[in-house]
């Protein structure tokens, strides 16, 4: 059986001189692993499409319970990601993110979407990595069964209050007045205003406008901690690309 998909590579694993397994995010199928013949090939006709970021239109073949490559016609390359240390170890991250989260054997239309549109800002130098990565972060989480209540504190319901904390592992927020009349079992994260509002937006934004929005420095490094924060306490995962990048990145 024949499936014909668009796909960007998130992980290319050698198995033999020639040949790879690739892992693919794919619109239809959301993420599986397909073998590529052939891929290490110097000049084969798969060998920058079984890339890492490649994005391609894929015609896979299903056979004895695995995908193989038919063929695939590049789509995308990402030079501009693929070129620079930072975006490149970001992307990584990314896609690390996606092999953890991402539906499995199902359409995933809406992570694919969302990975291209965070690559295609990072390849043409529109938003900064500390930018897109917070933004990132936090909407796939709300994508994949994480997604927080940010709305009104969960214990009194006020939408607004002088001092707000996130509890991450309930995923919820509370105000200071509430927390101190109930402390939780869980270390509060103190949420500015500026920071809250971003919150809000990257979960509640329509996709056209989500990363359509400004937000300080200072503020910006302090989302950065706390989506990532995030992250690793819902997935229960300290992910190796995220030090990484954390690692190359350039001071903002
Ligand atoms: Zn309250």
């Amino acid at each position: 059986m024949h499936i014909k998909t668009q796909a960007i590579v998130l992980r290319e694993r050698a198995i033999d001189e020639f040949d790879s397994v690739l892992t693919l995010l794919s619109r239809e199928r959301g993420v599986i692993t397909a073998y590529a013949r052939g891929a290490r090939k110097p000049r084969g006709s798969l060998k920058v499409p079984s890339e890492l970021l490649s994005y391609s239109c894929f015609v896979l073949f299903w056979n004895r319970d695995r995908y193989q490559v038919d063929r695939a016609d590049l789509d995308t390359l990402f030079m501009g990601v693929r070129a620079d240390v930072e975006k490149l170890s970001l992307a990584s991250y990314f896609c690390q993110l996606l092999m953890e989260t991402a539906p499995k054997e199902e359409a995933a239309g809406e992570y694919l979407r969302l990975l291209l549109n965070a690559l295609y800002l990072l390849d043409k130098g529109k938003r900064d990595c500390s930018f897109i990565k917070p933004v990132f972060e936090l909407r796939l989480m709300t994508m994949c069964g994480f997604m927080p209540d940010l709305v009104s504190c969960a214990g009194c319901g006020c939408f607004e209050a002088e001092e707000i904390y996130l509890l991450a592992q309930s995923a919820q927020i509370i105000c200071g007045d509430c927390l101190k009349k109930e402390p939780p079992g869980e270390t509060p994260v103190r949420l500015s205003k500026t920071v809250l509002a971003a919150m809000r937006h990257i979960l509640y934004a329509p996709f056209e406008k989500l990363f359509s929005f400004t937000i300080p420095d200072q503020q910006l490094a302090d989302l950065n901690e706390i989506t990532q924060y995030y992250v690793m306490v819902q997935t229960e995962k300290r992910f190796e690309t995220l030090d990484f990048y954390l690692s190359v990145k350039l001071p903002t």
